[in-house]
């Protein structure tokens, strides 16, 4: 027999076996073949589309919007078994609470429960519903530095405030309005003029309502030895609604984690930063 003739033999013998196996339906016992695999991709979670929330309280009175931070996959800083989404966003809940049992402003929240939204959505919420005044709340921690304790306020650094105008002045189209001014159908040189002037005098107000926090919660709210600070903060930067971060202290040490947690320790900053707010909104009524 030549060898060709051996090889046809061969692959004849091996496509006879591979058909008595078809005929009989038997699977060929080789671990990795006939298995199906899936392969699985787990994506962040498409929290609800972002629909205005609920604004409590009587028409025509100033509107605050209440930010609590981070939330659905997103916890936030831990620290002291506690998650700064939740430890917030009680804050927050807290906060309307107050405010609206003292009636004569407006509140709504960006999340009243634990989804995540991205940032620009908690400035859109702000601006959509032509708010007054905007306040994100968290929570910091510091790693293992547990003696680190006290709130802060932020607001938009100079710098990220510029760039964020400008930012702004470019995407905005003809029909944007900002504190009554309309910047629709300027130049783009005046419209971003116009845009800086609002942003500056938006950034006055932010930093008089930053003031006001920490002048109501002295003696009531532990502050950080440097508690009036500013970043480049995207959550800050709409150019017409003052815009103030709030990190209400540190879950990374006990006695902040336990008064941040607290019922006692939610009602004295509600407290406080309502009647900061109210303050506020009495001093800019007519403006
Ligand atoms: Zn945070």
């Amino acid at each position: 027999m030549t060898i060709r003739a051996q090889i046809l033999l061969l692959i004849l013998f091996l496509l006879a076996v591979v058909a008595v196996l078809v005929a009989t339906a038997q699977r060929i016992p080789v671990p990795e073949i006939g298995r199906a695999y899936v392969v699985r991709v787990e994506l962040p979670e498409a929290d609800a589309p972002p629909t205005l929330p609920k604004v409590e309280g009587g028409e025509g009175l100033p509107l605050v919007v209440i930010d609590a931070g981070h939330g659905g996959h997103d916890p936030g800083a831990v620290g002291q078994g506690y998650r700064e989404k939740n430890v917030v966003l009680d804050l927050a809940r807290a906060l309307r609470d107050e405010l609206e049992k003292q009636g004569g402003v407006r509140v709504a929240l960006t999340r009243d429960d634990d989804r995540y939204l991205v940032h620009a959505e908690r400035v859109d919420v702000a601006r959509k519903l032509d708010a007054d005044l905007f306040l994100s709340i968290h929570a910091d921690s510091a790693g293992d530095a547990a003696d680190v304790t006290g709130a802060s306020t932020y607001t938009l650094s100079n710098k990220a405030s510029s760039e964020a105008a400008a930012r702004f002045a470019d995407r905005e189209n003809a029909s944007d309005r900002l504190n009554g001014v309309d910047i629709g159908g300027q130049s783009d040189v005046v419209s971003t003029i116009l845009v800086e002037l609002s942003q500056r005098r938006t950034q006055e107000r932010s930093d008089e309502f930053a003031r006001l926090i920490l002048r109501e919660g002295e003696g009531a709210i532990r502050f950080h030895p440097q508690p009036r600070r500013s970043a480049a903060l995207k959550v800050l930067r709409a150019p017409d609604v003052p815009s103030v971060l709030f990190e209400s202290g540190f879950i990374s040490n006990e006695a902040d984690a336990e008064r941040l947690a607290s019922p006692e320790g939610r009602a004295r900053f509600a407290e406080v930063v309502a009647r900061a707010i109210r303050i506020y909104f009495a001093r800019h009524q007519e403006s």
